[in-house]
């Protein structure tokens, strides 16, 4: 099984600012605009969430309880879209603030969709195959009244993959009673999944790094490459910047680092790497992931989970451009220290949207019932993430703001500029 993306997690406290600092970027980007605060009530949390309680068999025939979310943003542009997360430390906090930035990539990446996210606490490395089929089968019933293919479309995200995919979308059908591909994103190919969807993510960061790097003059080919995180993004990401010939000098997984100012053996190191993305355990000579994060490179990369860059250490970054795959890995305080510094910060919420995008080709192919091929996906991905980088570049420029401000404002505008047409507010 391969994981969506991501290694390991934080804890309760540092989600509760995650939450928080998100609602001070949306708050800040409204007033930009214009908007009165009536808007920010709105966007600031979303319009709907709900927690279920999932009983399933467990294999030594005890039944355990699970509790999962589904948080629904914003609703106005079109239906809710956002993946799922299998995980321990998963939190209602988390999840709302999940599904705010999955509403800025839409909007980013001009995608019919609001946000939505959903997450259930357990631990999917402890689980055995069939339970995990009892769980993602349990979630959707507990779930089904809020989505469907027109109103609120699941993908994967940390620690879920095409096959549980797979089962959400059998177990919806049944109850629909209709083959509904069209109700979750990230399924494998025969059942409706899209050429190019599980290495989506990664070809949008590669897209934009390239984009990114021509902003400051750096030749992809050559330059000094270090990924945190070795789950679907950062993995695919290594092979796509080893590919273009950039050196991958470090990687990182939940337990430990690698590096080799020299190069990485990424190709070696995808084949070893077990299904949810751990190999340096493999390693003797291993660096803590904080001294990867400050290794001498051009493009840093946090593909793992939140609040990695923090104001402890974004004065030792030693990037020229940090590009932002993971969701949340850079805080507010360490934004403006990087900024301050002249280093390039792509947001998360530009560079992950490639995930969504391919999803959003997915559900139009589902809908349509007509596929396409992997160079078709390929090249209308990187129309829009070259279009959307650029944008916001120009509009960090123009309104003389950070990156990450940039983005929510773009992010921000058409949802509400929708909610106002459809009088909300
Ligand atoms: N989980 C991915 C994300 O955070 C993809 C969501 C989707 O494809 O709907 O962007």
């Amino acid at each position: 099984m391969v994981a969506e993306k991501g290694t390991d997690h934080t804890n309760q406290e540092q989600e509760y600012d995650v939450l928080k600092s998100t609602q001070t970027v949306i708050h800040k980007a409204l007033d930009k605009l214009g908007y009165p605060e009536e808007v920010y009530e709105l966007l600031k949390e979303p319009l709907r969430l709900l927690t279920v309680k999932i009983p399933v068999r467990m294999d030594d025939g005890s039944v355990k309880i699970f509790t999962g979310y589904r948080a629904q943003h914003n609703d106005a542009v079109g239906p809710t879209k956002g993946g799922i997360r299998f995980h321990p430390d998963v939190t209602e906090k988390e999840v709302k603030a999940l599904s705010i930035w999955m509403s800025l990539k839409c909007g980013i990446v001009d995608l019919p969709y609001g946000g939505g996210k959903g997450g259930i606490v357990c631990d999917p490395r402890n689980m055995s195959f069939r339970e995990l089929e009892r769980l993602s089968r349990g979630y959707v019933r507990a779930i089904s009244q809020i989505v469907g293919p027109t109103k609120d479309i699941p993908a994967p995200d940390v620690f879920t993959n095409s096959q549980i995919m797979a089962w959400m979308m059998d177990e919806y059908s049944r109850m629909d009673e209709f083959n509904s591909p069209g109700f979750i994103t990230g399924k494998p190919l025969v059942l409706g999944g899209s050429h190019g969807r599980d290495s989506a993510t990664a070809k949008g960061v590669t897209i934009v790094i390239h984009e990114a790097a021509k902003k400051r003059d750096i030749d992809v080919k050559g330059a000094r490459v270090v990924v945190q995180g070795f789950g679907n993004a950062g993995s695919y990401l290594a092979k796509f910047m080893h590919d273009a010939g950039a050196k991958v000098v470090g990687i990182s997984d939940a337990y430990g680092a690698l590096y080799d100012q020299d190069g990485l053996d990424i190709d070696y190191l995808l084949d070893r790497r077990d299904s949810f993305g751990t190999v340096t355990k493999l390693f003797k000579n291993t660096i803590t992931n904080k001294e990867l994060l400050e290794l001498e490179c051009d493009i840093l990369v946090p593909a793992a989970i939140e609040n990695q860059i923090t104001e402890d250490n974004a004065h030792n970054i030693q990037a020229k451009i940090v590009v932002e795959a993971a969701n949340g890995p850079t805080t507010m305080e360490a934004t403006q220290i990087l900024t301050d510094r002249g280093i390039l910060l792509v947001p998360d919420v530009l560079a992950s949207s490639g995930g969504v995008t391919v999803s959003y080709f997915e559900w139009v192919q589902n809908n349509q019932g007509y596929y396409w091929s992997e160079e078709e996906v390929e090249e209308k991905l990187e129309k829009i993430l070259i279009k959307a980088f650029n944008n916001i570049y120009d509009t960090a420029q123009t309104r003389r703001v950070d990156m990450r401000l940039a983005a929510y404002m773009v992010g921000v505008r058409k949802m509400a500029e929708a909610s106002r047409f459809r009088g909300w507010i």
